[in-house]
């Protein structure tokens, strides 16, 4: 086993790795395996489940993900924000193979296990605010979000939930509602969940000049004049967006909306399902302004990779549902509870907080530097390893959606995977694993630029 970085050495991390830390392509993108396994893919996988990039994966560590022909690829998206500690993260296989030796499944609601207290409290103990907290345990970003909205509801005893203009909250029926983007998430998919009710939010780049003051006094006169606090439940929201295109909220904007939940007994929901463990610069992006939400769902980066998702908040808002309302059968899996404990410690253990930070800075002065040069780039924006450029036609703020496509397609080509999001499709955005080192971000970057150059 080779080690590819110094450990200790901040600025490049360090995969304990076979996986050889750098782009490598050994045939076109995608080369013949590929092409194969994609043939049977169309075969024998339902055709609404697309792909990203026409490779299939054998291997990742550190920031590479090696396909079936043998290219080593820059990651620039850890499978959607989720393995924030690397693929693979030494302690998080450690872990979850010591705990496939001893048993699988019980289930936590038939013969309980120490595991899944062990990552409630150590949730409890994470996520904002030392107030008295507990923590219920999911499979999914959506499944959490949906009981979150449940507990909401119990404890209210109200039924409407706001959720924000380009929210993303996942794919299942009440998810599908809280979530605004039609194409590809809900077109044809109705009849949604009722009593979700959306609200303005403050999207700096494109709401002329409100600050976050302004732009939460214009949600809350809709919030009342449309919904009426004494009918509401909660207010769900992603304190920075993902899929939505990484929105930051002027700051001022979550902390109003904050207190005004407080104020009127609503409980307020943050969905850090895709800004949690690190990914930001933060613990988590709610941090940032001292913002201490009443419940917090995550997800994603919670476990390695690992499917897991988790419900945090105040107890007398937790312990309001009645004995058997909350769970399922896999929710705390005993491998993604061992793999979240594993990946909460590399978090502490390695400072990934301040990884995460290292990595914005290097980013910002990368595509600062492209944005000199290139009008199409509207905005820079994100936090931590969370960091999207905004898409637009030179000289206006109209969205450019071919430009992202071509860029993303341009990359994919030199074996760097980069991702898109936004309402308007014109958001690139990077989700490195904070196991990059410097030099393969460096290198992802250099053929993010020249791809801007050759999408001219
Ligand atoms: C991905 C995501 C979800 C849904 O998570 P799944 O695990 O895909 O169900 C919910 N909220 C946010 C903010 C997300 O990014």
């Amino acid at each position: 086993m080779t080690t590819f970085a110094d450990p200790d050495s901040a600025g490049t991390a360090a995969p304990e790795t076979d996986v050889a830390q750098e782009r490598r392509l050994v045939t076109e993108i995608p080369g013949p395996r590929s092409v194969e396994l994609m043939d049977r893919k169309t075969g024998a996988v339902a055709a609404g489940v697309g792909t990203t990039m026409p490779v299939f994966a054998t291997r990742a560590a550190g920031g590479i993900v090696v396909d079936v022909d043998g290219n080593h690829l820059v990651d620039l998206g850890s499978g959607i924000a989720v393995t924030t500690v690397g693929n693979s993260a030494r302690r998080v296989v450690e872990a979850v193979q010591r705990q496939v030796a001893e048993f699988t499944h019980t289930c936590f609601m038939v013969t309980p296990y120490e595991a899944y207290v062990a990552v409630a409290e150590a949730l409890n103990r994470v996520t904002p605010g030392d107030h008295d907290k507990r923590t219920a345990l999911f499979n999914s970003g959506a499944e959490a979000v949906e009981n979150a909205v449940k507990i909401a509801r119990v404890h209210t005893g109200r039924q409407a939930v706001v959720v924000f203009d380009h929210a993303y909250h996942g794919r299942t029926n009440l998810t599908m509602a809280m979530t605004a983007k039609s194409m590809p998430y809900k077109s044809g998919f109705g009849p949604f969940a009722s009593e979700v009710y959306r609200a303005p939010l403050s999207y700096p780049f494109r709401d002329g000049g409100l600050d976050g003051a302004e732009a939460a006094a214009r949600a809350i006169d809709v919030i009342d004049k449309q919904v009426g606090a004494g009918n509401l439940a909660a207010v769900v929201i992603e304190p920075i967006q993902g899929e939505g295109g990484f929105i930051e909220p002027a700051p001022g904007f979550l902390p109003a909306l904050a207190q005004w939940c407080r104020e009127n007994g609503v409980v307020f929901v943050a969905d850090e399902v895709q800004t949690g463990f690190a990914r930001t610069g933060d613990l988590f992006a709610c941090e940032r302004e001292g913002v201490v939400p009443d419940l917090i769902v995550t997800a994603k980066g919670i476990a390695g990779g690992l499917p897991l998702s988790a419900v945090t908040g105040r107890a007398e808002i937790m312990d309001a549902t009645h004995t058997g309302g909350l769970g399922g059968t896999y929710g705390g899996n005993p491998l993604a509870c061992a793999a979240a404990l594993a990946a909460i410690e590399t978090i502490e253990q390695d400072g990934l907080v301040g990884r995460a930070r290292e990595i914005e800075t290097l980013m910002r002065e990368r595509l600062g530097r492209i944005a000199e040069r290139d009008g199409r780039i509207g905005q820079i924006r994100g936090r931590g390893a969370m960091i999207a450029v905004e898409l637009v036609e030179e000289g206006t703020d109209a969205p450019n959606p071919d430009l992202a496509k071509a860029v993303a397609a341009a990359a994919h080509q030199q074996g760097v995977i980069v991702l898109t999001c936004g309402t308007y499709g014109n958001v690139l955005r990077f989700l490195p694993p904070l196991s990059i080192s410097d030099d393969l971000l460096n290198d992802g970057l250099d053929v993010l630029d020249a791809a801007f150059e050759s999408a001219r």
